[in-house]
């Protein structure tokens, strides 16, 4: 397993003039099966090497609205659901950059390190939908094919001058906001987050409620006080007991 700053080289295929990378950018607070199903089938449909699931340093469309994880704790998770997922890699490329994270400059860096690859950013349709507030949202066009996926709501259409792609894949109704309100309500998230995602949520006691209550495990048992596994890095955390509340889902970043 690589650590943030040793991350492994993607895997070289012989017999391909060019490889075909698949960007998936998210907050991925915590990474779901819904991430992980897209990411594995977008791999398939478009015959990508690798899909990387790029996670945010600073999403910075959702900064302000709620408590944001630590990045090493998100990319910890992200690292752990994809361990053994063949063709999936965790990417901390925007996390050692530091600062917001913007795609466009996610995409440059691919690009000078892998100069002859195809590049995909891979989205869900509340992700396309706020397209055009990315920053440099016309970089991406020009450097990647959009792919976007299905996700509850109206299904998005996007501007002609972008070059994109639906590709099918099996409908989760799931989201990492749902999730967080689940362990804090005690609520179980067993078959929605793989084990070792489930093991690193208990083991560092994450999104438990300001009070310490909450757990992943479905019991609800009370931790400890004070041990609130979300930093604060902005935002207030949802008051005990209630579920969080949805932010809307239209911007960069809002991944
Ligand atoms: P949150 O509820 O905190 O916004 P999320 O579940 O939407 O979390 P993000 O990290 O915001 O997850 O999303 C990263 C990317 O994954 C976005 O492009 C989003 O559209 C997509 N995505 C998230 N959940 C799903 C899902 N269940 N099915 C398909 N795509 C998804
Ligand atoms: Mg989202």
């Amino acid at each position: 397993m690589s650590s943030p700053g040793a991350q492994r080289p993607f895997p070289e295929v012989s017999g391909r003039k060019s490889r075909k990378i698949g960007l998936f950018g998210g907050t991925f607070d915590p990474p779901h099966v819904g991430h992980l199903v897209t990411a594995v089938n977008v791999r398939h449909a478009l015959d990508l090497d690798v899909v990387v699931l790029m996670v945010a340093n600073v999403p910075w469309q959702k900064q302000g609205s709620r408590a944001i994880t630590p990045a090493d704790d998100r990319f910890a998770m992200v690292q752990a659901a994809v361990a053994e997922v063949a063709g999936l890699e965790a990417g901390d490329l925007e996390i050692r950059r530091g600062g917001a994270s913007y795609t466009a400059d996610t995409l440059a860096a691919l690009a000078e390190e892998h100069p002859d690859a195809d590049l995909y950013t891979v989205v869900g349709d509340d992700a396309a939908a706020g397209i055009t507030t990315w920053e440099r949202y016309d970089e991406v066009a020009d450097r990647s094919t959009l792919v976007v996926v299905d996700r509850p709501g109206a299904p998005v259409e996007l501007p002609e001058q972008f070059p994109w792609v639906r590709v099918e894949v099996p409908r989760l109704e799931v989201s990492s906001t749902d999730l967080r309100a689940r362990v804090s309500d005690g609520r179980p998230l067993d078959y929605l987050v793989t084990e070792p995602v489930l093991q690193i949520i208990r083991d560092r006691r994450l999104y438990r409620s300001a009070d310490g209550t909450g757990s992943a495990d479905g019991t609800g048992t009370a931790g400890t006080a004070g041990a609130v596994g979300t930093s604060e890095v902005s935002g207030a955390a949802p008051a005990p007991g209630s579920p969080a509340p949805r932010e809307p889902e239209s911007l960069e970043e809002v991944r």
